[in-house]
């Protein structure tokens, strides 16, 4: 183990335990309503003082101001600032991390470098783009102009060289959703660039487009005549298709460069984004994301998900749990994620999901003045103490689910709701079921990868290339299990409706098929000429060489799409919490998951409805939970648990910071190869281990 924990990188050895104050001094004043003794508060950011109280609050990460964009000149003294905030923060054995915020300040910019408009969005009708709300003095950034790249290389390279900084935060990680794309002449030629790469051929650019070159293709723009871009529910022609994959490469391609620039500088610099985890809304059509990919460049990914919707209705979400998805996705990839705490039950689940803490907005967050100095929640320092003293079981855990929900990249990108409406509530169930699971997406749709796997979901993923069922077809054939629902596989990946049902073959004779078909419209359409009608069908159950498979044709959703208005960058819909319920034939899902399965679960916690897990595994043989019960507690409770192993598992152990030793798990035979005990006195959080033990071992 010690020889292992020195490979570590410091922030799995540390934990990520962060405090904030990237907005430089302008930024705040800027944007306005500050206080009378703001210059006091900020100067106090950079005392010792406050390095030292961040040190006694045991931070471990303090994320600084360093490239608001404004130019070289008004920025210098910030820059001074970070310098000897990294100084300082190095004194006190805390890292120290460069926020980099990809936009421009033009009034201050064009001061340095009147060439700046060069470097900005410039949409179709030749507008410049700002940030958003009041703050029309701020451009945002694009990403394919060679001028904005080499400034931020600039930046970069003092950020790594002069301030000597551990990390680079690159905030504002995504293109501004439509119609605010950028349509200047680098984005158009990178735009034919990427078609062409894509389409070399003579041959693939006919299937494609109907006939051949693409010299004379130009970025699409959004000015549709019949309807807003935040209308369509659905893209089908190529070109916005194309538009839409080519601006999650601009964004990829951008941190690939700055990433491997930094790291050109200093191998050793961590680097995290924003704006790459999950929440329900298509981001790939709003801002370029594309989760997995962007993530390849960085080893942390910042959530700031503010989906905290109250509701009364009791299937809700626990709202303290609206954040998993991403840390679901980002652990698979063993990328921490960072997300913000507000008290003892927020900072449970950032550690139950993410194994790190995250930041604690009662210090502080992007502004903090003196608010390091107040005295941190009820329960806070008691979890703080315990996760620093089984600090590597967190950082080192890795999921231990065997069941995988596929999020299509081009269904999710294509379709802006019903697909996320079924990812999201086949989530949902089994997150509320502690059915374990783990997202994947098309990169670890792979032969390989799916070796781990023993169940594989696929919601509603209309898009499906023919090298993606065959491998699908390959995993049932070896035995695993498939569920797939709705309309999956009717389209081909170039979006060409699939002239037979893609699984057919997998389902053999039982096959029930009924699905949606596409219908020329008599009433006149707004926007196309034809709509797709949807017939639900029965569940098919079927048996396919040594796998088996479940189609489920319909979810009976509570709020189908549109019920609610999202307001996602004010005008778009999304899929947010309150669609995130069970549907009303939940039990068909859970009966198909039971018969698909084939086997006992890997673990059971039965009866408290308000507990939530995390499954978790670690290179020492060991399985275990990480445990969160929500809502409002009044006292501990002993929650029974069953574990599959062969013989007695060995070593179990419930660790809480109520008993911060722990309690050793005494074994029950339950049945041939389960196992049970009583894990006692949980309250909040705990993490339990133990190790099965199969028939050879014994
Ligand atoms: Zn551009």
């Amino acid at each position: 183990m010690e020889k292992e924990e020195r490979d570590l990188p410091w922030w799995k050895k540390e934990g990520l335990i962060v405090a904030g104050g990237w907005h430089p001094l302008t930024g705040r004043i800027r944007s306005g309503g500050q206080p009378e003794d703001l210059e006091e508060q900020y100067e106090w950011e950079y005392t010792e003082q406050h390095i030292s109280r961040l040190k006694e609050l045991g931070i471990t990460l303090l994320v600084g101001q360093f490239d608001r964009g404004l130019g070289e000149t008004d920025q210098a003294e910030d820059q001074e600032r970070a310098k000897k905030q990294a100084q300082l923060c190095h004194q006190y054995g805390i890292h120290h991390g460069c926020y980099l915020a990809n936009t421009v300040y033009f009034e201050s910019m064009l001061k340095d470098h009147p060439e700046c408009e060069d470097w900005v969005v410039k949409t179709y009708d030749g507008r410049f783009v700002h940030y958003g709300g009041e703050q029309s003095w701020r451009w945002v950034a694009c990403f394919n102009s060679p001028g904005w790249r080499s400034r931020m290389k600039k930046e970069i390279k003092k950020a790594v060289l002069e301030v000597k900084t551990d990390l680079l935060h690159f905030d504002n990680l995504g293109v501004w959703p439509e119609p605010d794309s950028c349509h200047c002449h680098y984005c158009q030629e990178a735009f034919r660039r990427f078609l062409q790469k894509k389409y070399p051929d003579t041959a693939s650019q006919k299937k494609r487009f109907g006939f051949t070159g693409f010299d004379t293709f130009r970025a699409p723009n959004f000015y549709l005549r019949f309807i807003q871009p935040w209308d369509l529910e659905r893209f089908q022609s190529p070109l916005l298709q194309e538009w839409l994959l080519f601006r999650c490469w601009t964004v990829t391609d951008y941190i690939r460069e700055m990433s491997q620039y930094a790291r050109s500088l200093n191998p050793k610099i961590a680097i995290d984004c924003n704006g790459q985890s999950i929440r329900g809304v298509n981001q790939a059509l709003l801002h370029g994301t594309d989760h997995v990919r962007q993530t390849y460049w960085v080893d942390i990914v910042w959530e700031e998900n503010p989906d905290f919707r109250q509701e009364d209705d009791p299937r809700r979400i626990y709202p303290v749990t609206h954040k998993f998805r991403g840390m679901n996705l980002f652990r698979r990839l063993g990328k921490p994620v960072i997300t913000s705490y507000h008290d003892e039950e927020t900072l449970a689940f950032n550690l139950t999901f993410s194994g790190h803490p995250g930041i604690n907005t009662l210090w502080g967050y992007a502004e903090p003045g003196k608010k390091p100095l107040n005295q941190p929640q009820e329960g806070v320092t008691e979890l703080l103490n315990f996760y620093r003293r089984h600090l590597l079981l967190y950082t080192t855990a890795q999921p231990a689910a065997k069941t995988a929900v596929w999020r299509s990249r081009l269904s999710l990108a294509f379709v802006s709701t019903w697909t996320h409406l079924s990812a999201c509530v086949l989530e949902q169930i089994l997150f509320h079921h502690r059915w374990p699971f783990s997202i994947i997406e098309d990169d670890q749709l792979t032969a390989k990868n799916l070796q781990c796997y023993k169940l594989l979901i696929l919601p509603d993923c209309e898009f499906i290339s023919d090298a993606q069922i065959e491998i699908i077809t390959d995993f049932v054939k070896n035995g695993g299990s498939l569920l797939f629902t709705e309309r999956t596989g009717e389209y081909n990946c170039l979006g060409r409706k699939r002239t037979d049902f893609a699984f057919r073959h997998l389902l053999e004779e039982q096959a029930c098929f009924s699905s949606s078909e596409l219908t020329e419209t008599t009433s006149f359409d707004s926007h196309r000429q034809s709509k797709v009608i949807f017939r639900s069908g029965q569940l098919v159950f079927a048996a396919y060489e040594k796998g088996r498979v479940v189609y489920l044709p319909s979810l009976q959703y509570v709020h189908p799409p549109g019920t609610f208005h999202s307001h996602y960058n004010v005008h778009y819909n999304g899929i947010d919490s309150r669609y995130w319920k069970e549907p009303y034939n939940v039990s068909e899902v859970l009966e198909a998951i039971q018969w698909l399965w084939k086997d006992e679960p890997d673990f059971q916690i039965f009866a408290f409805q308000e507990v939530r897990v995390d499954f978790l595994q670690w290179d020492d043989g060991f399985l275990g939970l990480s445990l969160l019960r929500c809502g409002p507690l009044s006292e501990a409770v002993r929650i029974p648990l069953a574990v599959k192993s062969e013989h007695q598992p060995q070593q179990g152990i419930c660790l809480t910071p109520e008993n911060v030793e722990g309690i050793s798990l005494s074994w029950k035979k339950k049945s041939a190869r389960c196992w049970e005990t009583i894990l006692p006195e949980i309250y909040r959080h705990g993490l339990i281990r133990w190790k099965p033990v199969s028939g050879n071992n014994s």
